[in-house]
C-alpha cells in the first residue's frame, strides 16, 4: 500500500483538502503534526508528534518511522513545515528540492540576495538587526519602503513607510510581533533582524506553479484587484484567469522560472508573488509550497482534480499526463479581519450563498475567536468562492457577497 507523509501544523487551513485528495487517490495517510494528538497512541501509523523548527531531527524521526511504515511521499503544505518536508525526503531518498534551495526561500534576505546575484528583478533589500535601532536605518534607507520580518507569512508584519516617522513606527511595531513567545521561538535568530526592502509600486500577481525536473509548468496567474499599497498588506481577492496581456504573462513566466533557477528549486508546487510596472515583473516571492489558506479551491483541472490531487500525483510520480486547468474564470475572496475583538455573529450567510456565481462561503473563525487584524495577526474570518463565465462577474460576485456579510465583533 501507498503512504504519504502530510506535514500539518495545527494552524494549517490546507489539512481538509490534502486529505480530501490523499483519500480520492486511495492512499494511507500519516499526519505529523507539532503537538501531540489526543489519538496518537490508538493509531501509531497515522499520526506523529515532529518539531519543524529542526529539519534534521524530522528526518531522522520518520527515517526511523519508515522503517516499520514505509513512505512514498511527503508534502510539506505551509511555510513552516516546507524545509523539513524537503529534508525528511532526502533522508527517504524521494525525489524533492534540495533542502538548501527551500531554506533559502523560507529566508526573505537570503531569498533577496540570491535572487539579486543572479539578477533576477527582485526589490533592492538591506539586512537590519533589531540590536541596530531604528534611528540609523530610518536614515539610510530610502523611501518608500517595506519594513518585514525575513520568516512570517500571510503579510504579517509587513509595514510600508514613506518617511522617517512611520519607519521608526513600524520597526517598533515589528519588533513587538518579533517579541512575542511563539513568533520568536519560531524565528530563532531571524527573529531578531528586519529586512527593509524598496517599495515596488504597481500590479500584482500571484502564480501557482508545479516543477518537474526543474521545469515550470504555471498551473494559474491571479490577479489581486484591490490596491496593495500599504501601509499593511491584506490579501483579499483573488481572481484567475489574469486579465493581462499575454506578453505580460509571459514575462511573469518568465521571471517565475528565473526565481525557482536561481534558489535551486526543481521538483513540486511552487507559489510566487509578483509586481509589475514599466520595469517589467519584479519578484516578490518565490515558495515551495502550494497556495494558502483554502484558495486552492478556486482550480480544478482535468476531470476535476483538485490542486492538492495534482500535487499529490506528481509527488507519487502518479501523473497521467499534463491535465489542463478547468477554463472557468474563478475567485476568492480571504474575508479580512478589519477590526480586531472576539467574533460573537456571523449574519447575512444564506444571501451570501444566493448571490449569482458564488459557490460556497466558508466562515473559518468560530465564535469566541480572538480576531487579530494585520500587521499583527495572521488569518482570515473565512473565505468566499466564485466561478463565473467571466473573470469580472466573478470578482463582481465576490464583492457582492462579502457586502451581504456582517461580523459582529465584540471588545
Ligand atoms: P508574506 O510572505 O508574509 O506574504 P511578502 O514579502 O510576500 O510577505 O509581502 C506581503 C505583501 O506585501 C506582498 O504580497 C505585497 O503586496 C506587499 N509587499 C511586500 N514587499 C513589497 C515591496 N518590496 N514592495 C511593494 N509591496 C511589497
Amino acid at each position: 500500500m501507498t503512504r504519504v507523509l502530510l506535514l500539518l501544523p495545527t494552524t494549517t487551513y490546507r489539512a481538509p483538502d490534502f486529505l480530501e485528495a490523499a483519500r480520492r487517490l486511495d492512499v494511507d495517510v500519516t499526519v505529523a503534526s507539532e503537538e501531540p494528538n489526543a489519538l496518537e497512541g490508538m493509531q501509531p501509523a497515522g499520526l506523529l508528534t515532529i518539531d519543524f523548527r529542526d529539519p534534521q531531527s524530522c528526518a531522522r524521526l520518520v527515517a526511523e518511522f519508515a522503517r516499520r511504515h514505509p513512505i512514498d511521499a511527503v508534502i510539506g503544505a505551509d511555510d513552516d513545515t516546507v524545509v523539513a518536508a524537503a529534508a525528511i525526503s532526502l533522508a527517504l531518498g524521494l525525489p524533492a528540492n534540495p533542502p538548501e534551495a527551500v531554506a533559502a526561500a523560507r529566508h526573505k534576505g537570503t531569498l533577496r540576495r540570491r535572487l539579486a546575484a543572479a539578477g533576477v528583478p527582485n526589490p533592492r533589500s538591506r539586512l537590519f538587526r533589531l540590536e541596530d535601532g531604528p534611528d540609523g536605518a530610518a536614515r539610510t534607507v530610502t523611501y518608500p519602503c517595506v519594513l518585514k520580518p525575513t520568516f512570517l507569512a500571510a503579510s504579517r508584519g509587513v509595514i510600508r513607510a514613506d518617511d522617517p516617522d512611520s519607519f521608526r513606527a513600524a520597526w517598533r511595531r515589528i519588533e513587538a510581533i518579533l517579541r512575542q513567545p511563539d513568533v520568536s521561538a519560531k524565528g530563532g535568530a531571524a527573529a531578531r533582524e528586519i529586512l527593509v526592502e524598496e517599495y515596488v509600486a504597481g500590479a500584482e500577481v500571484a502564480v501557482e506553479g508545479l516543477l518537474r525536473n526543474g521545469e515550470l509548468e504555471i498551473l494559474a496567474v491571479f490577479d489581486k484587484p484591490d490596491p496593495l499599497e500599504g501601509p499593511f498588506f491584506e490579501e483579499t481577492i483573488y481572481v484567475t484567469p489574469s486579465r493581462l496581456p499575454e506578453a505580460t504573462l509571459a514575462a511573469v513566466a518568465h521571471s517565475t522560472e528565473q526565481a525557482c533557477r536561481a534558489l535551486g528549486l526543481v521538483d513540486g508546487p511552487i507559489h510566487a508573488e509578483l509586481r509589475i510596472n514599466s520595469a517589467g515583473p519584479s519578484v516578490i516571492e518565490v515558495a515551495a509550497r502550494s497556495i494558502g489558506g483554502l484558495c486552492s479551491r478556486t482550480l480544478s483541472f482535468g476531470a476535476g482534480i483538485s490542486l492538492e490531487e495534482l500535487i499529490l500525483r506528481h509527488a507519487l510520480r502518479r501523473e497521467e499526463g499534463r491535465t489542463p486547468r478547468d477554463p472557468r474564470a474563478a475567485g476568492v475572496m480571504m474575508i479580512p479581519i478589519r477590526r480586531g475583538g472576539r467574533l460573537e455573529k456571523v449574519s447575512g450567510l444564506e444571501q451570501a450563498r444566493a448571490v449569482p456565481d458564488v459557490e460556497e462561503v466558508v466562515v473559518s473563525a468560530h465564535a469566541g475567536q480572538l480576531l487579530v487584524p494585520l500587521p499583527e495577526g495572521s488569518r482570515y474570518l473565512g473565505f468566499i468562492f466564485s466561478r463565473a463565465s467571466t473573470v469580472d462577474r466573478a470578482e463582481a460576485a465576490l464583492r457582492e457577497a462579502h457586502a451581504a456579510l456582517t461580523f459582529q465583533i465584540g471588545d
